[in-house]
C-alpha cells in the first residue's frame, strides 16, 4: 500500500494527514510547532512524524509516494522561501531539507492558502467547478487561486494574495506589510476588532462590547447575529472591504466561485451576506459575478490540500 502525507506547517502547530494513495485520510494528528535555532528544527521533527508513524503502522519509507507541505508564507515553484516571519525562515528549501531528513523522499511545498484553496477545489465547497478562488479570514486574510486544477501562485508567489491589496486609500494606520489600507486591515480578526474598537471609541454607539476590555472577532459577529448596531456596522465595513477586492479580483481573473473559510467565516451566513453587499455594487460589465459560498472542510483543508499536491508530485493525480 502507497501513503500519501499532507503536512500543514503553522507558527504554533504542524497538522500532519496520512492518506491512501486514493486520497482517503487515515490518520490525523498535530504537535506543537519549535520555533528554536531559526526554525531549524521543524523539518527534521516533520520527518520525525512521518518515519515514526510509518515504522508503527509497518509502512516502509519507500511506500511513501509523497509529501505535500503548507508553508504560511510565499513558496517559489521549488519549494524555495525566502522569508517565512512566522517559522523564522530566511533563505530556506523545507523540500529540500526533508530530503536531506528522508533520503529519495518525493516532496513539495506551497503557500498554505494555496494548499487549502487545492483541498477545497478537489475535496470540498469547489468541487465540481473549473476554477476557484478560496480567500482565508483568519489572523490575517489569505487567499488561493485554482485553475483547472493547477494553483496559480505567480511569478512571484504572490497571487491571490487578497490580503494586501489597497481598498481604502484614506486609512492612515500601516498593514503589517508595510502598506496602507489593505484588505487585511479591516477583514481580518485583528482587523474587525481594530474597527470595532474605533467604532465604539466614536461614541456614537451602545453595545455590549462596550463592557468589555478585550473581545474577539467573534464575539463582534455574535452581537452582529444579536442585532446589536455597532456590530452590525463593523461587519458591513470589515467584509464589504473584502467584497471591494473580491470584485476587483473578480475582473482579473474571473472565477466561477469564490470559498470563503477560516476561523471568522465560521460566523456562517452572516459573513457571506456582508461580503455580497459591497461586492455586488461593483459589477456593471457584467450582470452578477462569481457565487460566494463557506468553506466546508474547516482545519482539514491544508492536509488535505497536501496530499493533494504529493500526489500530483508523485504523478499519481
Ligand atoms: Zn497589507
Amino acid at each position: 500500500m502507497k501513503v500519501l502525507f499532507g503536512v500543514d506547517i503553522g507558527g504554533t502547530q504542524i497538522k500532519i494527514g496520512c492518506f491512501s494513495e486514493k486520497g482517503i485520510l487515515l490518520d490525523k494528528w498535530a504537535v506543537d510547532t519549535d520555533l528554536s535555532e531559526g526554525g531549524r528544527r521543524i523539518i527534521p521533527a516533520v520527518a520525525a512524524e512521518i518515519r515514526s508513524y510509518a515504522s508503527g503502522h509497518q509502512i516502509s519509507l519507500k511506500e511513501v509516494a509523497g509529501v505535500g507541505m503548507g508553508i504560511p508564507g510565499p513558496v517559489d515553484g521549488d519549494g524555495y522561501v525566502k522569508v517565512c516571519v512566522n517559522l523564522h525562515w530566511r533563505e530556506f528549501n523545507p523540500v529540500t531539507e526533508l530530503q536531506k531528513e528522508i533520503p529519495g523522499i518525493c516532496a513539495a511545498a506551497e503557500n498554505d492558502a494555496n494548499l487549502a484553496a487545492l483541498g477545497e477545489y478537489y475535496c470540498g465547497a469547489g468541487k465540481g467547478t473549473s476554477s476557484m478562488m478560496l480567500v482565508t479570514l483568519g489572523t490575517g486574510v489569505g487567499g488561493g487561486i485554482i485553475i483547472g486544477g493547477n494553483i496559480i501562485s505567480g511569478a512571484h508567489g504572490i497571487a491571490g494574495e487578497i490580503g494586501h491589496i489597497t481598498t481604502h486609500i484614506e486609512e492612515y494606520e500601516k498593514c503589517n506589510c508595510g502598506n496602507i489600507g489593505c484588505v487585511d486591515q479591516f477583514a481580518s480578526a485583528t482587523g474587525m476588532v481594530r474597527i470595532m474598537k474605533k467604532l465604539l471609541g466614536s461614541g456614537e454607539f451602545e453595545s455590549p462590547l462596550l463592557a468589555k476590555n478585550d473581545f474577539s472577532a467573534k464575539d463582534i459577529s455574535e452581537c452582529a447575529e444579536d442585532g446589536d448596531p455597532a456590530a452590525k456596522k463593523c461587519l458591513e465595513i470589515c467584509m464589504g472591504a473584502l467584497g471591494e477586492g473580491l470584485s476587483a479580483f473578480a475582473h482579473a481573473f474571473d472565477p466561477e466561485l469564490y470559498v470563503i473559510g477560516g476561523g471568522v467565516s465560521k460566523a456562517g451566513r452572516i459573513i457571506i451576506d456582508a461580503i455580497e453587499k459591497e461586492y455586488e455594487k461593483h459589477f456593471f460589465l457584467i450582470e452578477k459575478g462569481a457565487k460566494i459560498t463557506l468553506a466546508v472542510l474547516g482545519n482539514d483543508a491544508g492536509i488535505i490540500g497536501g496530499s493533494i499536491l504529493a500526489a500530483k508530485q508523485a504523478g499519481l493525480a
